[in-house]
C-alpha cells in the first residue's frame, strides 16, 4: 500500500459539488477582483478569529511583506525571527530592506523568548514570531518582551489557522497577523491567497491601501505600494472551506492523537504539544537520531514523507550573510537533521494510518 504524504484531490472530490457552483456564480457575477466575495470572506475570516479587521492579499509571503510595511518597517531596520522556518518569513523581511536577525527555538519548535532580549537593539522594530507546524509559540511570554521594548509583534500563522493559546486563536495577539491560504496549508485555496488581521484601524487602512498601490482614492497613490489581492474565486473557494475547518483541524488532531499513541519505536521521539494549547497539526514531525536511514527507509516503503525543513535559512546562499556572529543557533540546527514529517491530512483513511505505523515500527536503526 502507498500511503501518499498529501493528496489534494482528496479533499476537492468530497466539496466538489460546492465549489464548481461557487467559482460559476463568481464568473456570472462579472467582478474578478475586490468584489463581494472577498469582503464576505475577509469579514468571515476574522470573525473566526477574531480580530476587528482583516485584509486579504495574494500570498501569505504578502502578507508578510505587507505587514511589515504597515508598520513602517524598512531599511536596515532589524526584524527578529526564526531561521527554522519556511523560506517566505525571512523573504519578505527582506523585500522591505529590513535585516533578519534569528533567534534560537525552545523544544516545541518556536521561537524561545529567553533568547530574544539579547538581540534586541536599537535598531530593533518588530518580533515575527511563527507558529510553527501548527503549534503555537511561547505568545504570550513574546508579547511581553515585544511590549517592555516598544517593538511591534508579528504572527506568521501560515501554518497555523484555527490554532489556539489559553483559549484564544493565534492571529489574534500581534500587532498584525499573516495568513496563508496556499494550496497545501490547513486552510489551502486553488491557487495562492493571504490575509493580514489586525485591531488597529489605523494599521488595517495603511494595510487595505499598500495591496492596492497604495491607493486610498481611485487612480491616486499616497504612497508607493503593491499590486497584492486576494481574488474573487479563491475568496469564494475560502468561504466554503472555511465552514469545514474545525472539523478538518479535528481530524489532523485525531490522526496526531492516533499516531502519539500507536508509535512505539524508541528510536522515534513523537512530537511535544505546549501546555494550555490547540496545536492544529499542519504537520506532524517526529524526531529521531537515524533521520536520513528513517527518511530512505519509509521511501523504500512507499510511505510519504517531508523535511520542514532541511535546512535553516542562515545556511542557505542568500540568507548566510545574517548568521548571528555572537551566539549560535545550535538548537534550530540540531533539530533540522532530526526531523521528519509524516502524512497527516483530514482524508488519510485508518488503513492507511495503520500502514504508517506498522512500518515505523517494524524500523530498526
Ligand atoms: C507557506 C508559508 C509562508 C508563505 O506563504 P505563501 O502563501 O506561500 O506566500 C510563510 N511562512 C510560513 C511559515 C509558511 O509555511
Amino acid at each position: 500500500m502507498t500511503v501518499p504524504f498529501f493528496d489534494a484531490t482528496r479533499q476537492y472530490s468530497a466539496i466538489q459539488k460546492d465549489i464548481t457552483q461557487a467559482i460559476n456564480r463568481v464568473l456570472l457575477l462579472g467582478k474578478y477582483v475586490l468584489g463581494g466575495e472577498g469582503i464576505s470572506f475577509e469579514n468571515e475570516f476574522r470573525t473566526y478569529i477574531g480580530t476587528k479587521y482583516a485584509i486579504g492579499v495574494n500570498s501569505g509571503t504578502d502578507a508578510i511583506k505587507i505587514a511589515l510595511r504597515s508598520l513602517s518597517i524598512g531599511q536596515n531596520d532589524e526584524v527578529i525571527t526564526v531561521t527554522n522556518t519556511a523560506v517566505p518569513t525571512v523573504s519578505a523581511i527582506r523585500e522591505v530592506g529590513a535585516i533578519p536577525v534569528f533567534v534560537d527555538i525552545d523544544e516545541f519548535f518556536t521561537l524561545d523568548p529567553k533568547k530574544i532580549e539579547t538581540s534586541i537593539t536599537d535598531k530593533t522594530k518588530a518580533i515575527l514570531i511563527v507558529h510553527l507546524y501548527g503549534q503555537p509559540a511561547n505568545i504570550l511570554a513574546i508579547k511581553k518582551i515585544a511590549k517592555k521594548h516598544k517593538i511591534a509583534l508579528i504572527e506568521d500563522c501560515a501554518q497555523a489557522t484555527g490554532a489556539s493559546f489559553e483559549g484564544k486563536k493565534v492571529g489574534t495577539f500581534g500587532d498584525m497577523s499573516c495568513f496563508s491560504f496556499y494550496p497545501t496549508k490547513n486552510l489551502g485555496a486553488y491557487g495562492d491567497g493571504g490575509m493580514i488581521l489586525t485591531n488597529s484601524k489605523r494599521l488595517a487602512e495603511r494595510a487595505r491601501s499598500l495591496r492596492m498601490y497604495g491607493m486610498k482614492k481611485t487612480y491616486y497613490a499616497e504612497e508607493e505600494g503593491f499590486n497584492s489581492r486576494l481574488d474573487e474565486i479563491q475568496a469564494t473557494i475560502l468561504r466554503i472551506k472555511l465552514q469545514h475547518l474545525d472539523t478538518w483541524n479535528k481530524k489532523r488532531k485525531n490522526i496526531a492523537d492516533f499516531y502519539n499513541k500507536n508509535i512505539t519505536n524508541a528510536l522515534i521521539e513523537t512530537p511535544r504539544v505546549r501546555n494550555n494549547s490547540e496545536h492544529i497539526f499542519h504537520l506532524y514531525v517526529i524526531r529521531t537520531k537515524k533521520r536520513t536511514a528513517l527518511k530512505k527507509y519509509l521511501q523504500e516503503n512507499s510511505i510519504g514523507c517531508g523535511v520542514h525543513y532541511e535546512y535553516p535559512i542562515h545556511q542557505q546562499p542568500p540568507y548566510k550573510k545574517f548568521a548571528p556572529k555572537k551566539y549560535g543557533l545550535k538548537e534550530s540546527e540540531r533539530v533540522s537533521t532530526e526531523i521528519l514529517s509524516l502524512p497527516i491530512f483530514p482524508e488519510l483513511t485508518q488503513d492507511e494510518l495503520i500502514q504508517v505505523v506498522k512500518t515505523l515500527n517494524n524500523f530498526k536503526a
